[in-house]
């Protein structure tokens, strides 16, 4: 029994395993409990021998375990999804869409617990944590408009009596490997986009985080999804593996790191699939000195330390030009102001880092830009986080005089630092941001319109704010981070998510017109043999 709710299992154990319901985030039911692997439409317990921990990044503590789940059952969960391929693809796009008509809203009703869960499992605020849930479902709200998106196309008389049309089809089984920063969000770019199009999906989440996906798929089997059409799979490497190299998924869906993406997308492409690769990214917020600085300071502070800067958008470097350099100081005192406190705790604005080797990390870049010269206007280091004594937190850090060359400003750090650059002129800056070889996102700030109109149409990058500084595009567009941050050629979500999880067909199709039926009345009394 739960020492703290006095039940033999909590409501979300039952599929999960995990029991925080009505506790402390940071207090679960002994024993340590395992996550389930999803395989034809049941949450069973993995039969491996190998288990990796789930720590709560605010205690250190182990929460659970996650298997590495072992070749025969990573079969059986690509088997269920070709199973169940015929009858789903099969099924009218309408009832498809129906599906997720339910799972939104079901998403919607339950987004708080999903929320609490990331929280637990991942450390960032639950207000954050809430905006990760909410981004998500706004993609599977726009899964809902299939009925628009998937049409084909059609010319009439391409020819004499001959017409072209396509139908836009899914591929079959498709797979997705998910990173630890965002456990709700990046699942959801991925199965529901490809499912109403009628495939069926195999997930692998980030082994730190699972909680957030299992939730969300027994929502998803509430919602009325078949049996078999969504699988999920837990693992690392050999279960990487085993999607890049299996012959009946047909396309992969990856974001996460460099090193793993250029690596999936090379060895999924060998073996002949579809890959789309969102990766890692340096984002650039260019501070020019006619900006409302009041609101730029305030927004640069919030895109570089939310989330303790564990987002593939966080505006992780500052380029300040001509006199926006004298606002340094007034930069660094709001960055001070920032609460960092456990993610469940009222107030906190940023929580700890997903783990002791990433705070480690982080510590070694802050060290490595110092002994490389960059000025540490503000050090988050050694920050004590009262309760929370052996969480991974690093406070908001400023390393300014930060030069091209330095180790800061050529690796992601991806943790709650800001490098701050200094330009003398908008070209300069452009320049800058264009040598560097990430292309995720980018912002301006200015009130001067031919400069923000300048920047957008020269600067080198996916997606570009202008006075917004974490300009992640809402779902009817697509996700289009570029060069260094992006594998493939077709982007997640919106009509670009579309076309990457379906292949067209082309019909072309000849009637003459002399074959034509021709009726006539028949008023005459029909005699045998004319
Ligand atoms: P990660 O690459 O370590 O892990 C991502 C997934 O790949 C996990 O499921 C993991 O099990 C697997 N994996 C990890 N290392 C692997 C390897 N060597 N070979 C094969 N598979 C491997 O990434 P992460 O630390 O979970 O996430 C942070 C990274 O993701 C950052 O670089 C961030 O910028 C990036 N990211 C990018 C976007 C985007 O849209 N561009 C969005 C979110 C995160």
């Amino acid at each position: 029994f739960c020492a703290a709710c006095q039940a033999s299992q909590c409501e979300l154990s039952r599929f999960l395993a995990l029991s925080y319901k009505g506790h402390s985030l940071s207090s679960v039911c002994p024993p340590q409990p395992t996550t389930k692997l999803f395989i034809d439409g049941k949450f069973v317990e993995s039969k491996t021998t190998e288990w990796i921990d789930i720590h709560n990044p605010a205690t250190n503590e182990v929460v659970g375990r996650v298997p590495k789940a072992t070749a025969s059952e990573m079969e059986a969960a690509v088997a269920s999804c070709k199973k169940a391929f015929w009858n789903w693809s099969e099924t009218s796009v309408l009832s498809r869409q129906q599906i997720f008509l339910r799972y939104q809203q079901l998403i919607k009703d339950n987004l708080k617990e999903i929320s609490k869960l990331i929280t637990f499992e991942q450390g960032k605020t639950l207000a954050d944590a809430e905006g990760d849930v909410f981004r998500g479902l706004q993609v599977v709200e726009h899964a809902c408009s299939v009925t628009s998106l998937i049409l084909g196309e059609t010319m009439p008389s391409i020819t004499k009596d001959m017409d072209t049309y396509t139908y836009r089809l899914p591929l079959g089984v498709c797979a997705g490997i998910a990173p630890f920063n965002f456990p709700a969000m990046i699942p959801l770019w991925m199965f529901p986009m490809a499912m109403v199009c009628g495939n069926t999906f195999l997930m692998k989440p980030s082994e730190r985080v699972p909680g957030a996906l299992m939730f969300l798929a027994k929502l998803f089997q509430d919602a009325g999804a078949p049996d078999g059409t969504l699988n999920i799979i837990h693992g690392q490497h050999e279960a990487v593996n085993f999607i890049c190299d299996h012959p009946d998924i047909r396309a992969i869906s990856f974001v996460g790191s460099n090193q793993a993406g250029e690596y999936i997308y090379e060895r999924g492409s060998r073996n002949g699939k579809r890959v789309q690769a969102n990766m890692g990214a340096k984002n650039h917020g260019v501070v020019m000195p006619d900006a409302n600085k009041e609101n730029t300071l305030n927004q640069l502070v919030g895109a570089a330390f939310g989330a303790a800067g564990q987002r593939c958008m966080a505006l992780s470097t500052a380029i300040l030009v001509g006199e926006a350099q004298k606002w340094l100081p007034e930069l660094v005192d709001r960055a001070k102001n920032l609460r960092v406190n456990a993610g469940d705790q009222p107030g906190a604005d940023l929580g700890p880092l997903i783990s002791p080797q990433a705070k480690e990390r982080v510590c070694h870049l802050i060290e490595k830009g110092v002994k490389e010269g960059a000025s540490l206007l503000l050090d988050g280091r050694n920050i004590k986080v009262k309760g929370y004594e052996n969480g991974n937190f690093v406070g908001p850090t400023i390393l300014a005089n930060v030069k091209p060359n330095m180790t800061c400003y050529k690796e992601e750090i991806f943790g709650p630092v800001l490098v701050v650059l200094e330009a003398d002129t908008l070209d300069d800056a452009i320049e800058m941001v264009n040598n560097n070889p990430y292309g995720n996102g980018t912002a301006i700030f200015t009130t001067n319109g031919a400069t923000a109109r300048k920047y957008s149409h020269l600067v080198d990058v996916g997606q570009v704010g202008v006075n917004v500084p974490i300009p992640v595009p809402l779902p009817m567009f697509s996700f289009t981070g570029s060069r260094a941050s992006f594998r493939g050629d077709t982007n997640f979500y919106g009509k670009q998510g579309v076309q990457f999880y379906t292949q067209l067909k082309t019909i072309i199709s000849q009637w003459k017109e002399e074959d034509a039926t021709v009726t006539k009345p028949a008023v005459v009394m029909p005699t045998m043999g004319n």
